[in-house]
């Protein structure tokens, strides 16, 4: 919660549910990062929060961009980036939507398999092309799974392969999973893809980038290690693997430039008991999976909640969502406590909840309108 959203809803008090985003603390994100990893170059994770305004202040601050679809890179290019700002990171690409991406001007794009590269050959020809390596995402809160990137051994037949395709193989990139509390895991993936890298260049395939992803932790409910600590573990495993020979370097923060800087504002719809003497209160707010909160699913982000009753008692509770879903539950397992005085029409604000939120929402599911959004 900054000042300027503090201020915002108590002279404002807009209707709920909102999301109130402070675009100067998504500024002092971008500008801590780039104080802590001078050498890389921020292509920021557009799908984290593609709004104009967040979107136009990182155009002013110099920032690059990671699209993940050709809306994105639309989007990028209305706020006012170069098209030589934007690599199409995501690996899984329409061929129209890449023919149109080049067409704009777009030369950078993200693979993992021999059909995406050659998809890539016949509509982005000449561009540069980068392969996602397949890495552990052991100590993420929000793990991406083995739904992105490929072996070793298969991202160095590609790579060799990219070039005569009539591709540039520019490099290789990562991602070790979002909400990454572990500098290991940068660590492991960094000397993973060195060793590569280092083979490649020796067989004559000329490499010159290495994109880190993002994954950058927020503070949620519990701490979480600062971006110093992440700079100074990845500037170690570059250095260990590519001595005073360091490639270029791509990162491509989502959550850590603009989960802070946002909170949402929600409204008590009903605060009830299973049982007269049940010791848990079920608390319903008027925001739940459907209305933007889909990284609560397996409960795997805590965001911290703020009340207009805090200070008094409280007791133990399970908060859901307003919709008539059975899935729309937020926290039953993690337990949450807030005051035994909270009553239907209180405020709950929910922190940290400027990342992978108004996005999320659903058109109308219950009829409910999606979130709507104050960028301030
Ligand atoms: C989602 C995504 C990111 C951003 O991840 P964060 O954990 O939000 O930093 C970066 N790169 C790619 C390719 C992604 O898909």
């Amino acid at each position: 919660m900054t000042p300027k959203i503090a201020r915002f809803l108590e002279e404002v008090r807009p209707a709920t549910p909102c999301l109130v985003l402070d675009v100067d603390r998504v500024e002092a994100n971008y500008r801590a990062l780039a104080a802590a990893l001078p050498l890389a170059r921020i292509y920021y994770a557009v799908k984290a929060n593609p709004a104009p305004p967040v979107l136009e202040r990182l155009v002013a601050l110099g920032s690059a961009f990671d699209a993940a679809s050709w809306e994105e890179v639309e989007l990028v290019l209305a706020a006012g980036a170069a098209p030589s700002a934007i690599s199409y990171g995501n690996t899984v690409k329409k061929e129209s939507a890449v023919a149109r991406a080049f067409a704009a001007g777009v030369r950078m794009f993200a693979f993992d398999s021999e059909e995406e590269l050659e998809k890539l050959a016949r509509a982005a020809p000449g561009s540069k092309v980068y392969c996602r390596i397949l890495v552990e995402n052991a100590g993420a809160d929000w793990p991406l799974s083995r739904k992105f990137g490929c072996s070793v051994e298969m991202a160095a037949g590609l790579m060799a392969r990219a070039g005569a395709l009539g591709l540039d193989p520019y490099g290789l990139s990562f991602h070790v999973g979002s909400q990454q509390r572990d500098a290991v895991a940068y660590e492991a993936a960094i000397a993973k893809v060195g060793m590569l890298f280092t083979d490649l260049t020796e067989r004559g395939v000329n490499l010159r980038m290495v994109n880190l992803g993002g994954g950058f932790p927020v503070r949620y409910s519990e701490d979480v290690p600062g971006i110093d600590h992440f700079a100074r573990a990845i500037m170690g495993a570059m250095t260990r693997a590519f001595g005073n020979a360091i490639p270029e370097m791509v990162v491509e923060p989502g959550r850590f430039i603009v989960g802070d800087a946002g909170v949402i504002a929600s409204e008590v719809v009903l605060v009830s008991r299973k049982a007269k003497d049940d010791p848990v209160r079920w608390v319903y707010l008027d925001i739940g999976r459907f209305g933007g909160l889909a990284e609560t699913e397996g409960e795997s982000i805590r965001y911290p909640l703020r009340t207009s009753r805090d200070g008094g008692a409280v007791g133990p509770v399970t908060i859901a969502g307003p919709t008539c879903d059975g899935a729309d539950i937020l926290y039953e397992r993690t337990p949450y406590r807030l005051p035994l005085a909270l009553r239907a029409g209180d405020r709950v604000e929910l922190l940290a909840t400027g990342a992978y939120t108004t996005t999320y929402a659903s058109q109308s599911f219950n009829g409910f309108r999606p979130l709507a959004e104050h960028y301030i």
